[in-house]
């Protein structure tokens, strides 16, 4: 069969950091995290991957944040990204090096580069996951995602091909935090591609105006008893300088964009606080939410489910509660 392999000829957890503008995204460093975790349990090495034009100081980074080595791939030709010459690269790496694992973040960059990776390697790939553990006797990556819509988790695990690859969503792991003391070895890797591998081009990138509610530290959130009206809750993010999220529910009426769902089947968000607003605590959207430091609930049957899971429950009309609350913090 095409890719089946020895798989006693591959190791490490490898992790690709995403980079844009030499800045790199968040993903990455949860990634590496979690990476680290994994490599240890496998008794292997952590390897980050960074590919674009002027990024050894994100080797530097990686190195800080966890990483026992990182290949460097630098060129002109890597930024900004491509999917071309990036999967060759990649490929290229891949078929010299043998690495077990290989994580990339859910990203719109992670998830085009992970495909691009994974036909010309023949790698099992799962998307989309949401927690990451190692099979104790095997060794093999339990990667496990939503699936059938959202109505079960499966576990998903490649037995016989490899790398073993997984992309991940943003913001269900915690950032690794760098120890400007940790060593590494920072390794430059040959450049394989040129211009025959760049079949597509970047002619212009448009930034979108939303903001990723991922990145928040106050996320404001709204459910279906906004009855639309989000006016209240943006007030009330605006006040507290953070972004506006919404159950599925809303984003099915239409009232706000599914860019800012938060649950099993939207974001999941770990701000500092998350304030629920009209929102009944669906376990769909919990699982979405349920880590954030502090979570404050706004509803007004003193029985909504969305009281157990939170820190602060406040039982009335989000209508009167959420202006008195902005004007509160408006006023200090
Ligand atoms: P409701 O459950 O209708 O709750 C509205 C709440 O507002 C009620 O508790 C009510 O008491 C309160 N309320 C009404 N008026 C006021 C007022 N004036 N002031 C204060 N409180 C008021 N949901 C998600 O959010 N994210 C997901 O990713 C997601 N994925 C799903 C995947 C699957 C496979 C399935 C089956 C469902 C999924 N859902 C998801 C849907 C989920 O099950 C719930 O239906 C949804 O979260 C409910 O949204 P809600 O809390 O806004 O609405």
């Amino acid at each position: 069969m095409p890719g089946e392999v020895d798989t006693e000829d591959y190791a490490d957890v490898w992790v690709f950091i995403e980079q844009h503008d030499g800045e790199a995204a968040k993903v990455s460093w949860e990634l590496l995290a979690k990476g680290r975790e994994l490599a240890d349990e496998k008794g292997e090495r952590l390897v980050a991957l960074v590919m674009g034009d002027s990024v050894t100081h994100l080797a530097e980074e990686a190195i800080e944040r966890g990483a026992d080595e990182v290949l460097v791939a630098e060129d002109p030709i890597f930024e900004p990204y491509l999917p071309g010459p990036y999967g060759e690269q990649f490929r290229y790496l891949v078929e010299e090096r043998h690495p077990d694992v290989v994580l990339i973040g859910g990203s719109h960059t992670g998830r085009d580069f992970a495909g691009r990776v994974a036909v010309p390697t023949y790698a099992g790939l799962t998307a989309d996951c949401t927690e990451l553990d190692i099979e104790p006797d095997t060794g093999l990556l339990l990667a496990k995602r939503p699936t059938f819509g959202g109505d079960a988790m499966a576990t998903i695990k490649c037995v016989e091909h490899r790398p073993q690859m997984a992309t991940v969503r943003p913001g269900v792991f915690d950032a690794a935090q760098p120890d400007p003391d940790r060593e590494g070895t920072i390794t430059e890797v040959e450049v394989v591609v040129d211009e025959s591998h760049q079949r597509s081009r970047m002619i212009e990138r448009v930034v979108g105006d939303i903001t990723d509610i991922t990145d928040a530290n106050v996320v404001v959130a709204g459910g279906y008893g906004t009855e639309g009206d989000f006016g209240p809750v943006e007030d009330l993010a605006a006040a507290l300088g953070g972004e506006v999220a919404a159950t599925r529910e809303a984003v099915e009426e239409g009232w706000i964009e599914a860019a800012r769902q938060v649950g099993q089947t939207g974001k999941t968000v770990k701000p500092d606080l998350y304030i629920a607003c009209g929102i009944s605590g669906a376990i769909q959207h919990l699982e979405g939410m349920n880590d954030s430091k502090t979570i404050v609930a706004i509803n007004d049957d003193p029985n909504a489910p969305i009281f157990d899971d939170a820190d602060y429950g406040i039982v009335g009309d989000l209508f009167e509660i959420c202006p008195a609350l902005t004007e509160l913090i408006e006023q200090k």
